[in-house]
């Protein structure tokens, strides 16, 4: 196989699930780590992905849609959560990149897409914790149990895990609805629409409210 053809099939693999992992990608494609390791390189220079451990996730603009603008996202202190300021905890995790390159960190996938709908474009990637693991994974990739009664964080609850079996399992014990990425925004931005006072997380309102 050709560098060029090795690169196309790591795209088609990143487009699909959002994210690779270089054992994999080299198992398959029957080249060493360090071919992929190179590739994915190259498409971090060019901007196409971000390495993290072990492998790289797509860089998508997930949520806004418009233009990305000045980055305005707040830079808080490591530690808590940059929507309420509470602090986030390994099981609940949201991190998010901005286009300037800055790290930001949410302590629940509540406050993660809250953040999407405040910063829209400006959030270049997102990466959230596995509910059950703790594993941080991308979140375009991830399931999202939407208003459970499971709340061990901020109201709505929004809990994500990287296995759509478990996210049902959940579901099945603590109701609420799946979706993916664009339908978790879409469920939040409702929720705060419909009934603002009686949904809105409290913290997160403050946060808004102080804003805007
Ligand atoms: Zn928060
Ligand atoms: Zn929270």
């Amino acid at each position: 196989m050709t560098a060029e053809g090795r690169r196309a099939q790591i795209r088609n693999q990143l487009q699909e699930f959002g994210s690779v992992q270089v054992s994999e990608l080299a198992a398959q494609l029957q080249v060493s780590k360090m071919t992929i390791h190179r590739d994915l390189l190259q498409f971090e220079a060019e901007g196409e992905v971000k390495r993290v451990h072990g492998g790289a996730v797509l860089v998508t603009k997930v949520g806004g849609g418009a233009e990305p603008v000045k980055d305005s996202v707040p830079q808080t202190n490591s530690g808590e959560c940059l929507i309420c300021h509470r602090p986030p905890t390994q099981h609940l995790l949201y991190t998010m990149t901005t286009n300037s390159g800055k790290q930001c960190q949410a302590c629940c996938p509540h406050c993660g897409i809250s953040a999407h709908i405040l910063f829209g474009g400006q959030i270049i990637m997102a990466l959230t914790a596995d509910y059950l693991s703790g594993r941080l994974h991308a979140a375009q990739n991830s399931w999202f149990l939407l208003g459970s009664v499971a709340a061990p964080c901020c109201h709505p609850s929004i809990l994500t895990f990287e296995d759509e079996q478990m996210a049902r399992r959940f579901q099945t014990g603590f109701g609420g609805q799946i979706g993916r990425l664009n339908d978790a925004i879409s469920f939040l931005r409702e929720a705060m629409t419909l009934d603002p006072n009686k949904e809105a997380c409290p913290h997160c309102a403050a946060a808004q409210g102080a804003k805007s």
